[in-house]
């Protein structure tokens, strides 16, 4: 089964993806932690990501179409995976259905987890606030989040007519508790089986 998660940063995807890859046995493919990761080897791209990253934008449809073309031939996501970060522009979705398309592979369900962006702003000013700063994110500022919600809603929330048409976007309360959030994902993906 390969699944996307939608909506806003700090909405929690990453939370309810490590979940879905316990019970599920997907891989979590998180286009940030894999940005993260060539940031921490030192690599050119890294160095690269890191300032659009740290300053809340998005970096290039070529580079991350490619990393997750990539990504998604390993072994490890044979049994299915879930898309956690990506695709977050209309060209990195288009690009997903061609890549899948040309492997054979389907999108089972695109579960947006809507939010609250008042309470959310609000969660995530505290969360900031009681990190010390040398164990912050680089994009973790109240200003940034500003702009990541900004460029969410300019570049990545028309994503959601995108799968809307086709049929395959549903969506579940991301205010609620994250155990409630987690069985709301799983009732849609036993039905999406
Ligand atoms: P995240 O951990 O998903 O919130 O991603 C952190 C940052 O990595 C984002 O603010 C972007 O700068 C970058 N990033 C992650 N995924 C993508 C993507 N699919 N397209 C472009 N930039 C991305």
């Amino acid at each position: 089964m390969n699944i996307i998660l939608l909506g806003p940063p700090g909405a929690g995807k990453g939370t309810q993806a490590k979940s879905l890859e316990r019970d599920h046995g997907l891989k979590q493919l998180s286009t940030g932690d894999m940005l993260r990761a060539a940031i921490a080897s030192g690599s050119e791209l890294g160095r690269k990501a890191q300032v659009i990253m740290d300053a809340g934008q998005l970096v290039s449809d070529d580079i991350m179409v490619a990393m997750i073309a990539d990504r998604i031939e390993q072994p490890d996501c044979a049994q299915g995976f879930i898309l956690d970060g990506f695709p977050r522009t209309v060209p990195q979705a288009e690009a997903l259905d061609t890549m899948l398309a040309e492997k054979d592979k389907q999108l089972d369900a695109v579960i947006e987890i809507k939010v609250d962006e008042a309470a959310l702003f609000h969660r995530i000013e505290t969360r900031i606030a009681e990190t010390p700063a040398d164990q912050r994110r680089g994009d973790d500022s109240a200003e940034t989040l500003r702009t990541r919600l900004e460029v969410y809603h300019r570049q990545t929330a028309p994503i959601l007519p995108y799968y809307r048409e086709r049929g395959i976007l549903r969506t579940v309360d991301g205010m609620a508790s994250i155990e409630t959030v987690a069985s709301s994902i799983d009732e849609i993906l036993k039905e999406a089986v």
